[in-house]
């Protein structure tokens, strides 16, 4: 995850929710992209590291367990910087040019100047980043699974000039891939302001839900509504555990038995029982900033042992190697 700023529900349901269980199956590696980061924010360098901080936070307040799960900083285990290298040897640039995000982003984000190298070899330094711990499985949403594609790819032409030393990673899907945004059309997401964060309080989550966008058609309680492509009602299938009761308001909403305000209060109530325990964990946390430095320290030291060995066999295979 980069940390360019706070986390919010679509990080909950795309990414979290699914990295939580998966601690139990595998030998988990979550980090924070300080360098990804770098690649939009290079000219405001001020928040990222408050965001690392912040985020990991939110990470420990939805479950994940650095006591399970090896957690660290990119940019605290450099050895990524040198597989990063090695890999753009031998990868030609219009590989990446053609990944769809790289021109969607440079569209989306105008107002910065992205004709870096550096925002162009995101896929590969993210390609460094999971070859690096032999990962087999990526957990990712939609949004990610052409990079998985250039990732394996890149992989398969290094493994090409120099011997079967790198893991072709294939993705799993998350569940819920977009969670839209509070106007409903966009996905949820830092750029667009559209957010309710894992950090808002309770209040902060109610006077959101109550401004959120819903059937544009129904301008009366009285009047049929829809309940297909409504964000009221994908956050309810989403984050209500009350099946009931999301049935019964879908049931009346679509009789014209039932206004927003009801439907949007029972959501902000469950809203807020879902992200209570989250902030109560994360307010934990953040009380004790030295042990959470303490946990991204020693996950980086676990990451950077693993890494040095994947960067011995790299450099033997590439030749490149003094003894
Ligand atoms: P980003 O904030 O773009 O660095 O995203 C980090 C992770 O969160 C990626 O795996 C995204 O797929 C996931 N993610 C971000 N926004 C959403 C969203 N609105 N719905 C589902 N997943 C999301």
């Amino acid at each position: 995850m980069r940390p360019t700023g706070r986390l919010h529900l679509g990080h909950l349901v795309g990414a979290l929710g699914n990295w939580v269980p998966l601690q139990d199956k595998y030998d988990c590696f979550y980090f924070v992209a300080d360098w990804h980061a770098l690649t939009s924010e290079y000219a405001d360098t001020t928040r990222i590291t408050g965001n690392v901080y912040d985020n990991v936070a939110d990470w420990i307040g939805a479950g994940l367990d650095p006591e399970k799960s090896t957690f660290f900083v990119q940019s605290l285990v450099p050895e990524h910087a040198e597989l990063y290298l090695l890999l753009s040897m031998v990868i030609a640039v219009p590989w990446l040019e053609r990944v769809p995000t790289y021109k969607e982003q440079r569209e989306a984000l105008k107002d910065k100047d992205l004709s870096t190298i550096g925002f162009l070899g995101y896929p590969l330094l993210q390609t460094a980043d999971v070859a690096m711990y032999d990962a087999r499985f990526v957990p990712v949403g939609d949004d990610q699974v052409a990079h998985l594609e250039l990732a394996r790819e890149a992989v398969r032409r290094f493994n090409n000039f120099y011997g079967d030393v790198l893991v072709e990673p294939q993705p799993l899907l998350s569940s819920f891939p977009r969670l839209p945004g509070l106007e409903g059309d966009k996905k949820m997401s830092k750029s667009i302001g559209n957010t309710i964060h894992l950090s808002d309080t309770a209040d902060e989550v109610r006077k959101k839900v109550m401004s959120m966008y819903t059937d544009p058609k129904r301008v009366r309680a009285d009047i049929p509504g829809t309940v297909e492509g409504n964000p009221v009602f994908t956050y309810h299938d989403a984050f209500n555990p009350n099946t009931a009761e999301v049935d019964d308001l879908k049931a009346r909403y679509r009789a014209g038995k039932v206004g927003d305000v009801e439907v949007k209060r029972k959501l902000a109530d469950a809203l807020n029982a879902h992200l209570d325990p989250i902030r109560e964990r994360r307010a934990g946390v953040l009380a004790k900033p030295d042990r959470l430095k303490q946990i991204l320290f020693d996950g980086s030291s676990r990451a950077r042992r693993v890494a040095e060995e994947t960067m011995t066999r790299v450099r033997d295979a590439v030749k490149i190697s003094y003894k």
